[in-house]
């Protein structure tokens, strides 16, 4: 059987074009993914978990009551992760975290949370990907990868796609890269600007005031020479459509949520002279959609606490690593994520030292320190729900194989249930 317009549930491109084919109730064939999507899709039985707790394999039943005594017995719980789930999973975590009182963060405070905190100072001036391939004639990668992080993105929405106002794909756009090092993205770039490490934020401001009509004292500013910045300036001015797209190496750079600003302003400065959008570069298939649904529920896109009763913000605060790394948690609910590997050192090796849940099809670093383990159907393979594209585009992911476990949701609402009833 063949499935075709599958969403690739794995990067914020979410591909809607990929065509899976199933034998005897396994997927064997992929086309159109990536490697990355064709890994995904015909890997989906191996390493998979068991319901655990304590190292031993109990019924699912069991996991989720003794998850649910943990959740309510603690005084200070977090939830973290959601980026890989669906928003229906993500909204039923929230309603979990206020009965429970707890704290409530996403990944998106280890990747593009400054970027959250910039839309909130500044705004932004966005479009879909759909505009990017078909209007944008000038594109500026800045701090981001796509030739390895998000590998279709290039063909699929913007360097080489065919669009309507852009029918010759790739000659009809330039490319600019702003990185501290020459990736492959930049390799293919037409215009590349190496930038000296944690000097995203000085030279976004010299482009603004270049912009605004000003002149330079200094030769260079970053490691770019000024005429390079007056060019660059030129050129974005004189586009018919621009886009600036970053990543983490603007968001995770010193300044954080400076740069970002620096960044959206740049973009809505430039609104003056032409159409220019920008779209942060999204990593987990739904982080997106975790910060949409944090902020329609809760007022807030991530770092919450319920402690009060009511939703308190707190980057710095009630981020993840922060509590973590102060031990200020006593128990952790972990969903589709695998903080031990991806956290900093002190932070990860404290979820051994509380008791810690984790939902997840696949066995990670996390699953090996957790006390419970508690598998769930993969969402866009065995679970259908809706996610958030990285230009905030929600799409609906299919259900393409059935699974002996629950999806997120389903799992989330009996906790919330057996929390109920315990509290
Ligand atoms: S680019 Fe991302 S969403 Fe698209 S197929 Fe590859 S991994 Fe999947």
């Amino acid at each position: 059987m063949q499935v075709k317009d599958v969403i690739c549930p794995f990067c914020g491109c979410l591909c809607d074009d990929i065509e899976v084919t199933i034998e005897n109730g396994k997927i064997t064939d992929v086309a159109r993914g990536c490697a990355i999507s064709r890994e995904l899709f015909l890997n989906h039985d191996k390493d998979l978990v068991k319901p655990m707790v304590d190292g031993k394999e109990v019924s699912l039943e069991e996991a989720i009551e003794e998850a649910a005594t943990i959740l309510s017995r603690s005084q200070h719980p977090l939830i973290y992760g959601l980026s890989s789930t669906t928003c229906e999973a993500q909204r039923e975590a929230i309603e979990l975290a206020e009965i429970i009182g707890g704290n409530i963060d996403s990944t998106s405070s280890v990747c593009h949370g400054p970027t959250t905190l910039a839309f909130q100072m500044v705004g932004e001036v966005t479009c879909t990907l759909g505009e990017v391939k078909n209007r944008a004639d000038l594109l500026l990668f800045w701090g981001c990868n796509p030739a390895e992080a998000h590998i279709r993105h290039l063909t699929r929405y913007s360097a080489s796609a065919k669009g309507l106002f852009t029918p010759r794909g790739r000659r009809d756009r330039t490319i600019v890269v702003v990185d501290v090092r020459r990736t492959r993205t930049a390799r293919m770039a037409d215009i590349f600007l190496q930038i000296r490490p944690n000097s995203d934020y000085a030279c976004l401001q010299a482009l603004r005031a270049i912009l605004k009509g000003g002149k330079l004292s200094a030769d260079e500013v970053g490691g770019i020479p000024v005429e390079a910045l007056v060019d660059l300036v030129e050129r974005m001015k004189s586009c018919r459509y621009g886009v600036l797209l970053f990543g983490m190496g603007l968001t995770m750079s010193r300044g954080k949520h400076l740069n970002v600003s620096a960044a959206l302003s740049l973009v809505r400065d430039l609104n003056r002279f032409t159409k220019f959008a920008v779209i942060p570069m999204r990593g987990h298939f739904n982080v997106t959609g975790a910060d949409a649904i944090l902020t329609w529920e809760t007022g807030y896109p991530y770092a919450i606490n319920f402690s009060r009763g009511y939703p308190q913000y707190g980057p710095g605060e009630f981020t993840s690593v922060d509590l973590l790394a102060r031990k200020e948690v006593d128990a952790a609910l972990i969903i589709a994520s695998d903080p031990v590997a991806n956290f900093p050192r002190r932070a990860a090796s404290y979820l051994s030292e509380i008791p810690t849940i984790i939902l997840d099809p696949k066995r990670n670093k996390t699953t090996e320190i957790a006390k419970v383990v508690i598998p769930t159907a993969a969402a866009g393979i065995s679970a259908e729900g809706t996610a958030y594209r990285m230009d905030g585009v929600p799409l609906r992911l299919k259900k393409v194989l059935d699974s002996p476990y629950p999806s997120d949701e389903e799992v989330l609402g009996e906790l919330i249930n057996a929390c109920l009833s315990k509290l």
